[in-house]
């Protein structure tokens, strides 16, 4: 069983923010802005190319609704997911993460030269 799905059934804990019978919200244990929330559903999806478009039509007001409870919906935030390999994902089971509390700088986002990669 993945990490996230442990997660989701609470046998490895987490900081929880939200949560419902489909979704869960949790600090991310890495953060790398000073609201760093990660948003998952609890059934097994391995990523965002994979997600039907019935359970992504309930995730996003769970996900406006985690921003409104942190009251990031007043200051903005970033939302990302990361797909598959050269989207740097980690861990596979699909997550938001829902990054805010400071302006957000967009950079470069490749290791290298990015025409290189094309
Ligand atoms: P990604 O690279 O998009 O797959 O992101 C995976 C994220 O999960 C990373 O930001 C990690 O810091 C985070 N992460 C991994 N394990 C845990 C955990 N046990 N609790 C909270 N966040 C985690």
């Amino acid at each position: 069983m993945c990490i996230f799905c442990q997660i989701a059934k609470g046998e490895i804990p987490s900081n929880k923010v939200l949560e419902d019978e489909e979704f869960l919200a949790f600090h991310d244990i890495n953060p790398i802005a000073p609201i760093h929330i990660l948003i998952i559903p609890k059934e097994h999806v391995e990523n965002f190319q994979s997600v039907s478009p019935e359970l992504m039509a309930k995730m996003t007001p769970f996900i406006q609704k985690v921003a409104s409870q942190l009251c990031l919906d007043q200051t903005g935030y970033r939302l990302i997911t990361n797909n598959g390999r050269d989207g740097g994902q980690e861990v596979p089971h699909l997550h938001f993460h829902l990054l805010g509390g400071a302006k957000l700088k967009w950079t470069n986002l490749t290791h290298n030269d990015p025409h290189k990669n094309l």
